[in-house]
This record gives C-alpha cells, structure tokens and sequence, in this order.
C-alpha cells in the first residue's frame, strides 16, 4: 500500500509521515519511511543540485527533468521492491509535488509534467494521496528557524503551488484526502487515521 503525503513547504509532513508510520508499525506491519527528493545515492546528489539552484540558476525544464529522474530512480530501486514484498510505503512527496511545484509554480504546462512523470515511474500511482493543505502565510510562520527555503520564492509562486495541489486532488476525490493542516499536529493525524482506517488492507 502506498501512500503519498503532498503539501507545500511548512505544512507539516514530515511530522505526519513520522506519527502515521509509527502508528502502522504497531498495527504489526513493515512501514517504509521515504521522500523526494533525495531518498537515493544518485537522488542525494540530484537533490544538492536542485537545492542549491533553486534560487534560479537552472532553467525550468532542465529542474522538472531531475526532479522526475530522482523520482525514477526512488520508485525503481525504494518504492517498487518494497511494496512487492507487502510493505506499506509513505513517501514525502511524490508527483504532485512536481505537478504543482514545477507545473503551477512555474511556466510549465502541468500536464506536461504529469506525462513525464508518468514515464518515469512506469505509471506507479499512489493508493492514498493526502494533501496537507495550508495557506503560505501560516506555513511560512512555522519556519522561524529556517527562514531562507521559503524566501527564494515570491508569496504567489508559494499560493500557485498551493492551488495546483488542490486541483490535483478536486480531479480525483476517492484517491486523496485534504486536510486542513492549519490546525493542530495531533488533530491533524486524527483525521488521517481515520481515512487510512478505511483504505488500509490491516
Ligand atoms: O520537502 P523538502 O523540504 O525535502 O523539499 C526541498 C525543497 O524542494 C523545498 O523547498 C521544496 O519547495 C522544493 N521542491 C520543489 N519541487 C518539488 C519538490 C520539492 O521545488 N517537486
């Protein structure tokens, strides 16, 4: 069972993936704790590419490429195997993220990004997307430590991410959930675990 935790930058999914994987472990099962970019030996070093460009030294086209061969690469060698062998995979991050960083956010055409993705993970979908969803102005107060990862992009280009995430998952409601990730962390993993109590195979 795979399931995809999307959202902009300080919506909390890292702390989501860790509170719902523990939550799966002890139900008894394998749980997979995995991310994009950089999961990978080849996805650290595209990853220290992509971060360190991200101010815009690299062209658009050029950074939706590595985004999807980090992606390949983590679904062929991480993601693929594990699921074969019955695990429950959470990754943070998956094509939305593409589809709406390098799609909505940027100037290319979101669709685009979706077929080449596509390609590079030979179609692999995620069973349960959930969109941790919050406006930029929040999330952006929740980095009071780490001010800079937000501010290499202007507020639209943060509010275009957010609204090409919620487009994604209005497209396809049985396959996501949208949680509003404004409010408190705990109340938040409730409301997951209650979806994921309904899909998942335990
Ligand atoms: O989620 P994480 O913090 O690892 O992402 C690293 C950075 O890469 C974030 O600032 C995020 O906005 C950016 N990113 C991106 N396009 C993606 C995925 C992540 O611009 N497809």
């Amino acid at each position: 069972f795979f399931i995809a935790v999307e959202g902009g930058d300080g919506a909390g999914k890292s702390t989501q993936v860790e509170a719902l994987a523990s939550w799966i472990r002890s139900k008894g099962h394998e749980v997979v704790v995995t991310r994009e970019p950089g999961a990978t030996a080849v996805g650290k070093r595209l990853r220290s590419i992509l971060l360190d460009v991200s101010s815009g030294g690299i062209s658009h086209r050029t950074e939706a490429l590595l985004y999807a061969a980090d992606r390949a690469e983590h679904i062929d060698t991480v993601v693929r195997p594990a699921l074969a062998r019955g695990a429950v995979v959470i990754s943070d991050r998956y094509i939305d993220s593409a589809v709406a960083y390098q799609g909505a956010g940027r100037d290319l055409a979101p669709t685009e990004i979706a077929r080449i993705n596509r390609w590079a993970t030979d179609g692999l979908v995620a069973h349960l997307t959930v969109l941790l969803d919050v406006s930029p102005e929040t999330a952006r107060e929740r980095f009071t430590e780490a001010p800079d990862r937000l501010e290499s992009e202007p507020p639209e280009f943060h509010q275009r991410v957010r609204a090409g995430f919620l487009t994604l998952a209005a497209a396809d409601p049985a396959r996501y959930l949208v949680v509003d990730a404004g409010q408190d962390p705990a109340a938040v993993t409730t409301v997951i675990r209650h979806r994921l109590d309904e899909v998942l195979p335990l």
